[in-house]
């Protein structure tokens, strides 16, 4: 399979703190890579770097055809290049992050008819279209107040998926739900990992990224301690800081 996702030497600091060190990280399209560690290792803010929430500050990314080069030509990265990264780079978050204001549908139209220009009929489409596949299209003239927290994650997914993503970052999209809830959100995920979309997951559902990761990638103080394929490191990992973290799971 070709390269899907090129993470190359990326480092981040906030200040005099050093979040990512020299992350170098292959993914090939359609595979689905788990992103496990302790709070604190540098997950999400990797995740961020890649759809440039949060640039890097030195490194290279390259996401399907678009490729970002930062350190000191940053200060080159144009507005343009910036949207067309993050329209192929769709997030999901911990707190759903839904449009308060907007019906379920209002929120899957949004962005294809804003960023992608997409006429409104067209959008319209599309938007059922995603519910359907998330299924929830019974809901979509609510608001998302009235939806429970996993019907608005997956609003959120078929948010994301509406911008028709090269890849999808999940940033612990279960933790904040109650458990009888995490199914179906985790249901969504899979059956998106089916259809061959590249996906990276930060998750602490380690069942999860068991049956339905090709590889894990376990991190620690801004560093990639380990990587492999998903059930080698899950069921018999090599390095201590590894064993140590999954020990917390049995
Ligand atoms: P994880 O997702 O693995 O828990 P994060 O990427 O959120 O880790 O955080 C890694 C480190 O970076 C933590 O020490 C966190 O406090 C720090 N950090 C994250 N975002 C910021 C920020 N915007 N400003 C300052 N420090 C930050
Ligand atoms: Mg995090």
């Amino acid at each position: 399979m070709p390269v899907m996702i090129r993470i190359d030497a990326i480092e981040k600091r906030f200040d005099d703190l050093v979040v990512l060190r020299n992350i170098t990280l292959r993914i090939e399209k359609g595979e689905v890579v788990a992103l496990i560690g302790p709070s604190g290792s540098g997950k999400s803010t990797l995740l961020r770097c890649l759809n440039l929430l949060v640039p890097p500050d030195n490194g290279r990314l390259e996401i399907g055809k678009n490729r970002m080069v930062f350190g000191e030509s940053s200060a080159k990265l144009k507005p343009k290049d910036l949207a067309v990264f993050r329209q192929k780079t769709g997030m999901v978050f911990q707190h759903f992050n839904l449009f308060p204001h907007m019906t379920v549908l209002d929120n899957v139209m949004e962005g294809p008819k804003t960023a992608l220009k997409m006429d409104k009929i067209k959008a319209r489409e599309l938007a059922i279209a995603q519910l359907e596949k998330v299924g929830l299209s019974d809901k979509a003239d609510m608001y998302p107040s009235s939806l429970s927290g996993g019907q608005k994650q997956r609003v959120a997914i078929a948010r994301a998926i509406a911008m028709e993503p090269d890849v999808m970052l999940f940033d612990e999209a279960t933790s904040a739900l109650d458990p009888e809830l995490v199914g179906e959100v985790l249901s969504v995920m899979k059956e998106l990992a089916n259809e061959g979309m590249t996906m990276i997951v930060v998750t602490h559902e380690m069942a999860f990224a068991r049956e339905v990761a090709n590889r894990v990638v376990f991190m620690r103080d801004g560093v990639v301690v380990e990587d492999g394929p998903a059930k080698q490191v899950i069921d018999n990992p090599q390095d201590d800081r590894t064993k140590a973290f999954l020990s917390h799971f049995h």
